[in-house]
């Protein structure tokens, strides 16, 4: 459930009217609930309950600092990629100590810079990385605390693009190579194995997958537990969320439909898992992305033409694929609404920006309610993997993100100035 819903004929976030807000900054803009972030994270935490257990955010969905505030308040830890991700967490206010470091191509200073912040563990992805990140930690006089990520070979029937934990992927070590890997690891004075570490895929929506890839290596986490003394057992992140239409324009009714029986909710998650998590007695790590912050965002964006052509009708709107990449990228679906809804029949519709690529577009024969030059649209679930990726291609300039929470709002992203585009590009002294 999130926190963008109609009420009368207009898309409120909370206790705002998001047409308000487009007046107010502008468009392209990013519009946060800080309600739905709570809530989705206060699911999981609660579910898992029972367990030992850290959630820790997988920031690279959403790294706004007031998100990352948002979650660090509520005791998130952080699953970061990158030494910048990590300096992200500590100006937010979050604590290194909860963050786990993964990612296949950690560089020395990377690793140096993680070490001295303290991160709580490195999850490992091929020996070399392991003798780096044991010679910096010599070099450094520290120990540094790793997990070996385990690529389990199962499919997580989710797009080619987002699926991680099978051979045809670069992450993780294989499986039947892992007790070896940590013999090894074991031998190399400056590390402590400390954990354990799987991840998936992403936006996968039933929880068999997870089951089955939990139920494949729990013997073998069970038998490094009790060779190595481990601490934790991180099962990844991945949980998938409803772009669905209904759901995602808010409609209650949604819940009455035979796809609601089947969606993945934390409680359905906790229930088929815990059982199988609980009797090795490790702390279960959780990396949950999209799942926290994907319906807690939407992108705001303005008509500027509409374009009839024999066969189409294309709505041409400011925002592009620089803003907003994922439909491009994994023909990804975001639901697309008016602020203020009309009555009247729909058009079918292609919505796209003003780049100068085919791909940048938003939905292709989508009925949609008719537009005109002025009205507003908001592509919903666009809080993970939204602003994030977002370019500056075409000379865009990035997008002005809000936080809304209750009937407070406030800018937590400025829009980038233009000039700011080109700060740091000079032209070269022999030709001037
Ligand atoms: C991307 C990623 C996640 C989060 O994925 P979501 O689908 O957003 O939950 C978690 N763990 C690792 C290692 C990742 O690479």
């Amino acid at each position: 459930m999130h926190d963008f819903r109609f009420v009368g004929n207009k898309l409120f976030c909370e206790g705002v009217s998001v047409g308000s807000l487009a007046k107010k900054f502008g468009t392209p803009l990013y519009v946060y609930s800080q309600h739905t972030l709570t809530d989705h994270f206060q699911k999981l935490d609660r579910a898992l309950a029972p367990l030992d257990h850290l959630v820790c955010f997988a920031m690279k969905s959403n790294s706004n600092l007031s998100v990352l505030r948002v979650l660090a308040n509520l005791g998130s830890g952080f699953d970061i990629v990158s030494a910048g991700e990590l300096q992200r967490v500590i100006a937010a206010g979050g604590d290194p100590c909860k963050c786990v470091f993964a990612g296949v191509g950690k560089t020395v200073a990377e690793i140096e810079f993680a070490l001295k912040a303290g991160v709580y563990s490195f999850n490992v992805e091929s020996e070399p990385e392991l003798q780096r990140i044991n010679q910096v930690a010599a070099k450094l006089k520290k120990i540094a605390p790793i997990a070996v990520r385990i690529n389990p070979n199962v499919a997580a029937k989710t797009h080619a693009k987002i699926t991680t934990g099978t051979y045809e992927n670069k992450f993780g070590i294989a499986f039947e190579e892992i007790e070896g890997v940590y013999a090894r690891a074991a031998k190399l004075k400056n590390l402590r194995l400390r954990g354990v570490q799987m991840h998936i895929g992403s936006q996968i929506t039933e929880t068999t997958p997870f089951e089955l890839a939990v139920k494949k290596v729990l013997p073998l986490v069970t038998r490094l537990k009790a060779k190595y003394a481990l601490e934790f057992f991180s099962i990844g992140g991945g949980l998938g969320i409803v772009y669905d239409p209904m759901l995602a324009s808010g409609d209650p009714a949604w819940w009455q439909t035979a796809a609601a029986k089947n969606i993945l909710t934390p409680q359905k998650y906790a229930d088929r898992l815990m059982p199988l998590l609980k009797p090795p007695g490790l702390k279960i790590l959780l990396e949950p992305g999209r799942f926290i912050s994907g319906n807690a965002g939407i992108l705001v964006t303005r008509v500027e033409y509409v374009k009839r052509t024999g066969k189409k009708n294309f709505v041409i709107v400011d925002a592009a694929m620089n803003d907003l990449i994922r439909p491009a990228f994994y023909d990804a679906y975001h639901e697309i609404v008016p602020l203020t809804k009309k009555g009247g029949a729909t058009l079918k519709s292609d919505v796209v920006g003003p780049i100068c690529e085919s791909s940048d577009s938003f939905c292709k024969d989508r009925p949609l309610p008719k537009v005109g030059e002025g009205d507003h649209l908001a592509l919903l679930s666009a809080g993970a993997y939204g602003f994030v990726m977002a370019s500056t291609y075409n000379a865009r300039p990035l997008a002005a993100e809000v936080l809304v929470n209750g009937k407070k709002f406030a800018v937590c992203r400025e829009r980038q100035p233009v000039k700011e585009i080109w700060a740091g590009e000079k032209v070269v002294a022999w030709l001037k």
